[in-house]
């Protein structure tokens, strides 16, 4: 999606005031009524509907006349509101280039007052089509819009407060700076992504490392869900940096077993596959069920002495809550499909958001020229060259 900051700018503050009259009024309808948007907005001189026709032209809302004429936000609405609140909020001063874009999320560079480099994550639930997503359809179908941006709201906070937990406890993530809406500020990881990558120095030691932090983080009570190649990143004294958080799971989650094995497995394969590594079987380690890993040297999930209090003690600190945790946890579940860059079966066309129709089409088109496809995601080459920001003041 191309996110046209420079739009932002001249965007007046009545149009902010009808942007947010239209969200506020997403809370109880679907499709937003003219008349409710004016009374929510008071604009002097009764000038809402010249703003609607503004905001419209710019794609920052859907105009809806079918059963009665009302609006909605689109996801570059909502955009602009969460990169207007953390500009207000002295956060970030401009916006740079996409740097990455997720099946759930598009990644922009953006710039503070100081000049340092910071990310944002702008999540998409509702844009993605792993089977997940089209087995919780039902869950969503009669109620409005409002839901897709209050997940994605919901995936943010998510991310934000277990990223802020995971540092806290020394782990490798990005450094959570702040979050509004759908929008998480984090430090710019350097380097690449694992799947980028061809060769490594020392390819055991990196192994061993993730390895080791799947099952730390199963001692403090959570698993990743999605650990894989994509959300691996590496820099160049191959150095690790966890990333992407919204799908993680307590070790007390039903499948909490499946869900750890799998993210184990992944990297098994992985490290196979990539750098060939070999696991030998070995008899004597797999000895007795209390032996700390399997015949290959996989850990095993119920050896590991786990901490089970961490996600209510830890990330109710960040605003996350046990309802937010439920209600989110009803819409995602990892999925193994997800990420793994086996999922040309189901391409962007199946859309999940049938009633979203023609604005995710739009939104989800990327028009960078220096962004590359790889697998399911898209990547820089190089994460710093060619730096433009729009500043937002
Ligand atoms: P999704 O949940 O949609 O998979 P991710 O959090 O995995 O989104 O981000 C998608 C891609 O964006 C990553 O693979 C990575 O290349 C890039 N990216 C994400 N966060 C950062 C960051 N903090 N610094 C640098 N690149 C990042
Ligand atoms: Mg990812």
């Amino acid at each position: 999606m191309k996110l046209d900051v420079n739009v932002l700018r001249y965007l007046s503050k009545e149009d902010f005031r009808c942007l947010t009259a239209v969200e506020m009024g997403m809370r109880n309808h679907e499709i937003v009524p003219a008349e409710l948007i004016a009374r929510i907005a008071s604009l002097k001189h009764g000038g809402t509907y010249k703003v609607l026709k503004n905001l419209l032209k710019h794609k920052l809302l859907h105009h809806d006349s079918s059963k009665y004429d009302g609006f909605r936000l689109t996801y570059l609405g909502y955009d602009f509101l969460a990169i207007k609140t953390l500009v207000n909020r002295g956060v970030f001063t401009s916006v740079g280039r996409q740097i990455g874009v997720g099946k759930e999320s598009d990644i922009f560079e953006v710039a503070t007052e100081d000049g340092t480099i910071l990310a944002i994550k702008l999540h998409r639930l509702g844009r993605i089509s792993f089977r997940a997503v089209k087995s919780k359809r039902d869950y969503l179908r009669h109620r409005s819009s409002y839901n897709w941006l209050y997940l994605s709201r919901l995936a943010a906070l998510k991310e934000f407060a277990f990223m802020k937990a995971l540092q806290e406890h020394g782990f490798p993530v990005p450094n959570a700076v702040d979050c509004n809406r759908h929008c998480v500020v984090m430090s710019l990881v350097q380097g690449y992504s694992l799947v980028q990558v061809k060769q490594l120095q020392n390819h055991v030691t990196v192994f061993e490392t993730i390895v080791g932090i799947i099952v730390r983080l199963a001692e403090h009570g959570l698993i990743h869900c999605d650990f894989n190649e994509f959300n691996i990143m590496i820099d160049d004294d191959e150095n690790i940096t966890i990333i992407d958080f919204p799908q993680m799971v307590s070790v007390s989650h039903r499948n909490a077993q499946m869900y750890f094995d799998r993210d184990v497995e992944c990297i098994f394969k992985f490290f196979s596959k990539r750098f060939n590594l070999s696991f030998q079987e070995n008899a004597e380690e797999s000895d007795g069920s209390d032996a700390e890993s399997d015949e290959l040297g996989r850990p095993r999930f119920s050896s590991i002495s786990k901490a089970f209090g961490f996600l209510d003690k830890e990330l109710a600190a960040s605003g996350f809550s046990r309802k937010d945790q439920d209600d989110i946890e009803k819409f995602i579940e990892g999925d193994p499909e997800k990420d793994s860059g086996s999922d040309d079966e189901e391409s962007e066309a199946e859309q999940p958001i049938s009633d979203d129709e023609g604005t995710e089409t739009e939104l989800s088109t990327i028009n960078e020229p220096n962004i590359s496809n790889i697998g399911s995601l898209c990547l820089l080459d190089k994460v710093n060259s060619n730096k433009t920001f729009t500043d937002m003041h």
